[in-house]
């Protein structure tokens, strides 16, 4: 079972969030500021982290660049949630390291598909040659 950090401030985002992927058998850790979200995603090292930018105490971005400066982070997945008005978070995202962005509002049709992108193609033995 893989798990997903969930790092997102707006509950009804984060019970969405949570809904599809229980729904669909991920594990779901979560943290409603930046900062925890840092210390859960180098604690527990998850399958993916989906990281909101707009949160209380340190942004998205900043978050981002903290898991990625620690040793343990630096293989992590981290996908940004972006806001579609806000299409400058996209550049940000990636440049702050993270490795893809979903838009927000999320869209419960696409959005496993578009999180599923960002697994690591390595991660399954059987795409290797
Ligand atoms: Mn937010």
């Amino acid at each position: 079972m893989k798990t997903i950090l969930v790092i997102e401030d707006n509950p009804e985002n984060l019970y969405l969030s949570r809904f599809i992927l229980e729904q669909n058998g991920y594990k779901v850790i979560s943290a409603e500021t930046g900062l925890a979200g840092v210390d859960l995603a180098l604690a527990k090292k998850p399958d993916l982290i989906l990281m909101d930018i707009q949160l209380p105490d340190i942004n998205g971005l900043e978050a981002t660049r903290r898991i990625r400066s620690a040793p343990e982070g630096s293989d992590l997945i981290i996908v940004a949630l972006t806001s579609y008005a806000m299409q400058g978070d996209r550049d940000k995202a990636l440049k702050a390291g993270c490795t893809g962005y979903i838009e927000k509002p999320i869209n419960p049709d696409t959005f496993l598909a578009q999180m599923a992108e960002h697994f690591h193609p390595l991660a399954d033995d059987s795409k290797e040659i």
